[in-house]
């Protein structure tokens, strides 16, 4: 018997069905992410790196801090439970066993994806499913909570900002959340300047001290500053990596300023090293459109997202067993069929093969007292340099600074100091030709998986906006439940 408990879905009144299940239980052994750009402003007062560090497990707890002139910085550790093997927790106050039932469908990762499968099966076909999450929480890399410090809710693993053009997405997530209307703009500090991300006139205008007023002088000048690569017949020919796509989009001047020194930042690699896909979405606008996505839809939800996951798994179709890691208990799985969203080489594991590689970030909290403003312009500033204007070394990526997002109140502020780094939580598939071709095989191997299917970023090794992630999986969900659609009209 498991100890049962879970802080965020006090209200479920119960999580196990008790369904029976049709047909023979298959009975599963498993053998088996932007330019997001970014040194403290120079108008900041504060000397944010010279203030103590200390480790946090989080969440919810945070570990009390020294508040230095009204600063208060916490490192965010990763956030596996360290208990994770031996501590069961599910959703509700049911006192049976989750692990000695049956169900239709086993969900690795309570995350976008495995929740939004459980969300249809549950709704659509009113199959039991029973979701198993490593971690404390539910949510995956979209979870978000209310800082107790602040009062301000922050999200644990960076700014989820929602946009999407589909509009089969944008009708699902509905359901869920009211969703307030929110145009995400992103500032860039390059030269001491605060520019509008991504590259827009006023970008140019304030870098160069230029005077471009129309979309015309704009494509003029981006013209001029474009580099065209030639093969040996002389003809144009496409760029080779990623080095080679910036100067075809941007030239050599913001590639230098911008691009080269971010990319390093982020990948510990320069764009000539990385393949042509890495910065060959740079958006590049001829106008002053400020906005960092374009898509038709953009909001955030307004009570967070983790209030949507509460919602989606509410259906007493689905129990969700938190701080506990699937590998450590799928032997005892009593399911008809298993949808898997962790990493892909996981669960392969057993095969020996090399690792896929990820770049992950690290999270510094930093809290400031008395200060009913913000800190910095926008929620988000990116900090593309190595140096700031004095020299000094600059080695984060970009500050994120929650307040701002839905116009949140406080007499503080905090902010998130955002470092890559490799190791830690996978973040970012690493996108070169050793990690594609391992892929591949994986691929092949998850593809022959009986009885499994792959879902969301971490299966499938591609970084996945949230509107992907859950495209991806209402239409895997499409496609294995044809059958069962079509048998029972
Ligand atoms: C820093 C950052 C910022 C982002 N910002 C945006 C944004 O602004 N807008 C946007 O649209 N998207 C954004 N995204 C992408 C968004 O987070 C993903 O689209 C989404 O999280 C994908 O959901 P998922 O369920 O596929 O994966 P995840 O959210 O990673 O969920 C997978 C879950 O599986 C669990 N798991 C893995 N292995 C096991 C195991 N062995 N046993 C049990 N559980 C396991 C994990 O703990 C995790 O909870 C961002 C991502 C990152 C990293």
């Amino acid at each position: 018997m498991h100890s049962i408990r879970n802080p965020f879905r006090r209200n479920r009144d119960s999580a196990i069905n008790n369904r029976r299940l049709r047909g023979p239980i298959l009975l599963l052994v498993i053998g088996t992410c932007l330019l997001a750009y970014f040194s403290p402003p120079s108008d900041s007062t504060e000397p944010l790196l010279a203030v103590s560090k200390s480790k946090s497990k989080h969440p919810p707890a945070q570990v009390q801090l020294p508040i230095i002139k009204g600063v208060t910085v916490t490192e965010m550790d990763d956030t596996k439970p360290k208990e994770a093997a031996n501590t069961t927790t599910t959703t509700t106050a049911d006192k049976e066993d989750p692990f000695s039932k049956e169900y239709d469908n086993c969900i690795v990762g309570a995350g976008l994806s495995g929740s939004v499968i459980a969300e249809n099966y549950a709704t659509k076909l009113g199959q039991t499913s029973l979701i198993i999450e490593k971690r404390n929480h539910i949510g995956g890399n979209c979870y978000d909570y209310t800082d107790t410090e602040t009062g301000i809710r922050v999200s644990l693993f960076g700014a989820h900002l929602f946009h999407t053009r589909h509009e089969r997405v944008w009708e699902y997530v509905q359901r869920f959340s009211e969703w307030v209307p929110y145009e995400h703009q992103v500032l860039g500090i390059v030269n001491g300047k605060h520019v509008p991300i991504p590259v827009t006139i006023d970008t140019v205008n304030t870098l160069f001290d230029e005077k471009i007023a129309s979309t015309e002088e704009m494509d003029e000048w981006l013209k001029k500053e474009q580099v065209t690569f030639y093969d040996e017949d002389g003809e144009e020919r496409e760029a080779e990596n990623s080095e080679e796509v910036a100067l075809m989009r941007v030239g050599q001047r913001l590639y230098d300023l911008m691009f080269k020194p971010y990319t390093f930042k982020q990948w510990a690699k320069y764009p000539a090293e990385l393949g042509p896909e890495v910065l060959s979405r740079i958006p590049v606008r001829n106008n002053h459109d400020g906005r960092y996505f374009s898509d038709p839809h953009q909001a955030l939800p307004k009570d967070g997202y983790t209030a949507i996951f509460d919602k989606m798994l509410s259906s007493p179709k689905i129990t969700v067993v938190t701080n506990t890691d699937y590998f450590e208990v799928r032997d005892k799985l009593k399911c008809k069929r298993l949808y898997y969203t962790g990493p892909v080489d996981s669960y392969f594991a057993d095969l020996g093969w090399a690792k896929l590689e990820y770049r992950s970030l690290s999270f510094e909290r930093v809290v400031k007292d008395n200060t009913p403003g913000y800190f910095q312009q926008a929620s988000v500033v990116n900090h593309p340099q190595a140096t700031d204007v004095d020299g000094k070394e600059v080695d984060f990526t970009r500050i994120v600074e929650y307040k701002h997002l839905l116009n949140q109140t406080s007499d503080k502020t905090i902010y998130f100091i955002e470092r890559s780094k490799d190791g830690g939580e996978p973040y970012y598939p690493v996108p070169n030709d050793e990690n594609k071709n391992l892929y591949k095989r994986y691929q092949e191997m998850a593809e022959k998986e009986e009885g499994v299917t792959f879902v969301g970023r971490l299966a499938n090794y591609k970084y996945f906006n949230m509107d992907d992630a859950i495209l991806n999986a209402l239409e895997l969900f499409d496609k294995d439940t044809k059958d069962i659609k079509t048998a029972t009209g």
